[in-house]
């Protein structure tokens, strides 16, 4: 989940699941967990499917709304229809601010000449480094999503670097440099997974180094969980 500091959020998923399979994944959990006996997570799980009752919602103007934190809607699977549907109603409500977050932003691309203009593109980007990656998550390298992030052309791109694994310090501020976001998330993990995660000093520098070229938004910054306690 992505905390926003300037309207009010809530969040609205169309589409639900996700088949990425990242280990650390709390929204499947959550699914299968304390939402198993909600109708939708009944009867799919953490599976892809359509919310057809979400449609229905209605947003009021100023509200900034999270596209799907129950599932990726821009994963390879999902079906161009399902998409569609959800730019047509995001049309419907201009003064309302739609952020997408994704782990597949190249699928943006197809979709560029749909895309209304009160939405925010957004793609969490854990790290530079493709080294390992697979082991954590089945979502495209994490240098595949940089490279997408930098060929899209919106005016208003959001990287999120949650939960942030181990990064080379001057290739990712390099890399998020080209992609031109206007803000930047950036926090560890919160569940104990034990990720592979870069020690706070690193964090701190990156953070830093981000902030001469765009906004940085903190979340969780804590000691990484094989440093001493201080
Ligand atoms: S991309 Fe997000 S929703 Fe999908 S498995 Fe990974 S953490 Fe879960």
């Amino acid at each position: 989940m992505v905390e926003h500091g300037l309207a009010i959020h809530v969040s609205w998923n169309p589409v639900t699941g996700c088949l990425h399979l990242c280990t650390y994944c709390w929204a499947r959990r959550l699914a299968l967990t304390r939402l198993k006996r909600h109708p939708h997570y009944a009867a799919h799980g953490f599976n892809p499917a359509l919310n057809e009752k979400a449609f229905s919602r209605r947003f009021k103007p100023g509200e900034w709304v999270f596209v799907c934190d129950m599932g990726d809607l821009w994963g390879s699977w999902v079906p161009a229809e399902w998409i569609l549907k959800v730019l047509e109603r995001v049309r419907d409500f201009p003064s309302t601010t739609f952020f997408f977050l994704t782990k597949n932003p190249s699928r943006y691309l197809e979709f560029l000449g749909e895309m209304p203009g009160n939405v925010e593109l957004g793609a969490t980007v854990e790290t530079n480094r493709d080294e390992g990656y697979s082991a954590l998550s089945g979502a495209p390298s994490p240098s595949e999503r940089l490279r997408a992030m930098m060929e899209l052309e919106w005016p208003n791109k959001v990287v999120v670097v949650e939960p942030v694994l181990d990064f080379d310090l001057d290739g990712f501020v390099e890399a998020l440099k080209r992609v031109k976001p206007s803000r930047v998330y950036i926090g560890y993990d919160n569940y104990g997974h034990r990720l592979p995660e870069p020690p706070l000093r690193k964090v701190e520098l990156l953070v830093k180094r981000l902030k001469a070229f765009t906004a940085v938004h903190a979340k969780t910054l804590r000691r990484a969980w094989y440093e001493e306690a201080g």
